[in-house]
């Protein structure tokens, strides 16, 4: 069994303090960094989905153009048969006339009727365009806000980071080298707590009894004693025993 002194203790119960701040620190930073990349994948989405709409109001008017051509062609025609109307002298030539007026006039009547429902469709797209565009800016100076926020969080918490590992390494200086990669080991181990109070033969890490020898050594605080179920260094605090 390895012997501690009261002072290797009280360093690892300072270096615990540290500890945990730092496995506090890590999980919020992690936490504000994933954040920080959904809040921009939402106004990514966002964009990706008013791209699709002008698409579709680019191709809705492309459509329209082509329709308007077409009833211009009609409309050329028409008037080109009614000059020929005017100069024909069969009546054979002048009924096949009449007929190919009335065949392009109801063309252009059915073609003008999808003319109407693109027209509606292109109407409809650009107010639904007009009204993302306004959510799209509303999102954007939101985001802009939020990212302001999270960064300055992320910058501050990062410092405090790097001052509690500094502060970290400097206690650990004053334990042997051994005792302290075993306490980053089992700090590993249990999710940042490697010291562990025992109240009344229980470990107040993974709130197992410890066996009465076991418990015995702990309140003498001569030796290193690891819980048998978590592996956390154990340890007696005789004042809030009493409390
Ligand atoms: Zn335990």
């Amino acid at each position: 069994m390895k012997e501690i002194s009261k002072q290797d203790i009280e360093t690892l119960l300072r270096l615990q303090e540290a500890e945990t701040q730092i496995v506090q620190l890590e999980d919020t930073l992690e936490k504000d960094e994933q954040k920080q990349g959904q809040i921009l994948a939402r106004q990514e989405q966002f964009q990706k989905e008013l791209d699709k709409q002008k698409e579709a109001l680019a191709v809705c008017t492309a459509s329209c153009e082509e329709i308007e051509q077409d009833i211009r062609l009609i409309d050329q025609r028409i008037t080109k048969s009614n000059e020929t109307l005017r100069m024909v002298r069969s009546n054979k030539e002048y009924q096949a006339l009449l007929r190919e007026v009335e065949e392009n006039r109801r063309r252009k009547e059915g073609i003008e009727t999808s003319l109407l429902e693109l027209m509606e469709e292109k109407d409809q797209l650009s107010g639904a365009i007009e009204e993302s565009e306004k959510d799209l800016a509303q999102l954007q100076s939101q985001v802009k806000a939020e990212q302001e926020e999270l960064q300055t969080e992320l910058a501050r918490n990062r410092t405090l980071l790097e001052d509690y590992r500094a502060e970290q390494k400097q206690i650990g200086e004053q334990l042997e080298p051994g005792l302290m990669s075993l306490f980053k080991r089992i700090s590993k181990m249990n999710k940042g707590l490697a010291v562990a109070k025992v109240q009344d033969s229980v470990c107040m890490g993974c709130f197992m009894n410890v066996p009465p020898q076991m418990y015995i050594e702990v309140q003498r605080g001569k030796n290193l004693i690891s819980c048998p179920q978590c592996s956390r260094i154990l340890y007696y605090d005789a004042v809030s025993q009493e409390m």
